[in-house]
């Protein structure tokens, strides 16, 4: 291991880009992160951490932490349109549910915080423009308000940006969307005053017309909803662009509910009119097809979005983070191995991770004899999980392990590893 201390800009101060920052700086090298957005993003919903994840979390020190942030969800719930009990299924290791339950901007303010006082960010500024050299990447970065363009040497970008990255498509000179494979869900997510009926239970309802809901306890006294649709036209895409006035956005949403007559709906959508922190998004999947170009490496979504229909797009984004920062700090003097290194050992995992099991489409249903049946279907299940014959409910629905191995966290050890 040589002890080069290398420069490091990381575009993107989501989850993937700080936890990057975080083991990069621990090992000893000089990393600034841009984030486009004025302040650090709190928005978001309830985020999974899965084992591989968790075991990134505690070698960073603060699974304690994060045990006190989680939301404490005792598992979810199936409800009809009167609010009658179908299906619950409790939280166990391969429940919807996970150990960890968080939300999400909880999680982004724990990686920034624990990464800040070694790593420089700098908010409202992003990457107008880059060229290679042999002995570095030269970046020109600009600051959202206006003002003076500034110009920095680094030896290597990492693009975190998430699933519409600018620096991605730049590098790999193709349109933005080349990468991403639309599911044509959507879906947009508010949180609520929690009232009596909310407890620790997700309680998710479905509809004709590929429509749901979700309401889930956040830990902190509100109630989170997410409400998902199904939509192969562009007008949701356009929609939730965010040049689109939110008001529009929040009333195309209300009339694609309207006419269900589910007793939950009036006051979710009353929330969602006044809600001031609704967040839209589409349901994807990026599938970059090589993960860096010359001194430019892709981490998290911007790579290898799993999308929310797999509940692993948090755990990769930590998991990538800290494979690609081992392989960096293993190959400090050649990036190319390093990129190369971290493709191999992660890219075989994404890709168990972003098969979609036809569970998902089937859960989805059209029509309303389509709802009907999967709620007898989800029923049985969780009859079958009650009665004890959860091996044969796993065997049909659960991915068998992943399999994983994580680089040692020895590499990081600074002794070692330099300055
Ligand atoms: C505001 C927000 C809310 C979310 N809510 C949910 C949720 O409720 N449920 C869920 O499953 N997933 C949610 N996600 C996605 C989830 O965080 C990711 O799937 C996952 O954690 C992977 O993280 P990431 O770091 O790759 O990307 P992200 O967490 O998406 O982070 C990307 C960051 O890059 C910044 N950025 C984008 N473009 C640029 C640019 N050109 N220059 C500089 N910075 C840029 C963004 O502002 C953002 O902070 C949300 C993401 C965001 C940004």
């Amino acid at each position: 291991m040589s002890n080069k201390s290398l420069r490091v800009l990381i575009s993107g101060a989501g989850i993937g880009g700080p936890v990057a920052a975080y083991w990069l700086a621990k090992a000893g090298h000089d990393v600034t992160v841009v984030e486009r957005a004025p302040l650090l993003r709190k928005e978001g919903q309830t985020v999974d951490i899965r084992k591989e994840g968790l075991k990134v979390i505690e070698w960073m020190g603060i699974r304690a932490q994060v045990d006190e942030r989680t939301t404490k969800e005792a598992g979810i719930r199936l409800v009809d349109d009167q609010g009658d009990l179908w299906a619950d299924f409790p939280l166990t290791d391969s429940s919807v549910t996970s150990e960890v339950e968080i939300v999400r901007g909880e999680l982004a303010m724990l990686f920034y915080e624990i990464s800040k006082s070694n790593v420089k960010y700098i908010f409202g500024t992003t990457i107008q423009d880059f060229t290679e050299t042999d002995e570095g990447v030269n970046v020109t970065l600009k600051k959202q308000s206006g003002g003076k363009l500034q110009q920095e040497r680094f030896d290597m970008i990492i693009a975190a940006e998430g699933l519409y990255s600018r620096t991605r498509a730049k590098a790999f000179n193709e349109d933005i969307s080349k990468p991403i494979h639309s599911l044509n869900f959507f879906a947009a997510s508010f949180s609520l005053p929690a009232d009596k009926n909310d407890t620790l239970w997700a309680s998710g309802s479905l509809f004709p017309g590929r429509r749901g809901f979700l309401t889930r306890p956040d830990g902190f006294g509100r109630t989170r909803v997410t409400m998902t649709w199904f939509d192969p036209s562009r007008d949701s895409r356009e929609l939730i662009h965010p040049s689109t006035p939110i008001d529009k956005q929040k009333e195309f949403v209300r009339q694609l509910y309207q006419g269900n007559s589910s007793s939950s709906l009036p006051r979710l959508l009353r929330g969602l009119a006044t809600s001031d922190d609704v967040y839209f998004a589409e349901i994807g999947q990026t599938k970059a097809s090589a993960w860096s170009r010359g001194r430019v490496v892709l981490l998290g979504d911007t790579a290898y979005c799993p999308s929310a229909m797999t509940g692993m797009g948090t755990t990769s984004a930590i998991v990538g983070a800290y494979v690609l920062a081992a392989d960096i700090v293993r190959h400090p003097t050649d990036h190319a191995k390093a990129f190369q290194s971290y493709e191999s050992h992660l890219r075989p995992w994404i890709e168990k991770i972003q098969h979609l099991s036809p569970a998902v489409s089937l859960a989805t249903p059209s029509s309303k004899i389509g709802v009907w049946v999967l709620y007898w279907v989800a029923y049985l299940i969780s009859l079958l999980l009650k009665l004890g014959l959860g091996n044969l409910v796993s065997r049909i629905f659960v991915e068998s392990d992943r399999g994983l191995s994580l680089p040692p966290v020895s590499i990081f050890d600074t002794s070692e590893a330099k300055l």
